[in-house]
């Protein structure tokens, strides 16, 4: 079931998406070589703690983190580690967090140092995919414009988008209806309408599209690089709202 959002609820995931956009800068500016996952984790939960928010990943299903720290060919869903963050890797910050009720989700992959070439690419790619999607975020296109553009603007480039993981409605459940594929047809799903709030999260991998899960594990089939990308998107009658950003 999709719950449309009133202007007052909108106004309210305003000011959460607003935090979680500074929680993400504030974390992107501690990205380093030689900084842990588990220490990126602390200073995010201080951060939410901070301003008077709830981590939302924390316990959710049981995950052991306030972010999602997924490195390299991991997609989503890394845990936090004592592992130290290498020169050359990128690192997906995933993180969600609840103010007075109302949920806010986002992502950013992050670059650790001096990365290839090939790595760059597929962060910024992946970012643009986001915004491709974003633009069919209007009334009277429907949820599969959505998909279609930011799939196209991704396998036009060799990208591999995942399947096994989506976007998803949003509100004061962090997971609400409708499901957000990254993938499909132009001209199919629900109709986009005022009031519709939407995480939209393209992630693509730099080789398959096929992905390997075991728990809450989630990698490439093929070992390669994985970006992701995730804004709260809310459409209201003066188009797409980015919250997050
Ligand atoms: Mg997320
Ligand atoms: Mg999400």
């Amino acid at each position: 079931m999709i719950t449309l959002k009133s202007p007052a609820e909108i106004e309210c995931m305003r000011k959460s998406g607003a935090i979680l956009r500074d929680c993400l800068l504030f974390l992107e500016e501690r990205v380093k070589p030689g900084v842990s996952t588990k220490r990126l984790d602390e200073f995010a939960h201080d951060y939410i703690i901070r301003h008077d928010c709830k981590p939302s990943f924390l316990g959710y299903g049981g995950f052991p983190g306030t972010i999602c720290a997924s490195v390299d060919d991991v997609v989503v869903h890394g845990f936090p580690s004592d592992k130290r963050l290498q020169e050359g890797q990128i690192l997906s910050i995933d993180c969600g967090l609840i103010y007075k009720g109302w949920q806010a989700d986002a992502a950013r992959t992050v670059l650790v140092g001096e990365v290839s070439e090939e790595k760059k690419l597929l962060v910024e790619t992946t970012r643009e995919s986001f915004f491709k999607g974003v633009e069919q975020f209007k009334v009277g296109n429907r949820l599969g414009d959505i998909s279609h553009a930011v799939q196209e603007h991704c396998e036009a480039r060799g990208y591999g988008i995942v399947r096994s993981m989506v976007g998803h409605g949003i509100g004061r459940e962090m997971h609400e209806d409708p499901p957000v594929p990254n993938y499909g047809k132009a001209g199919h799903g629900v109709k986009l309408e005022v009031g519709l709030v939407l995480a939209i999260e393209p992630m693509v991998n730099l080789g398959t599209w096929q992905t390997v899960e075991q728990g809450w594990s989630c990698k490439t089939k093929d070992g390669k690089p994985s970006a992701h990308y995730e804004n709260t998107v809310a459409l209201t009658e003066h188009g797409a709202e980015i919250l997050t950003l």
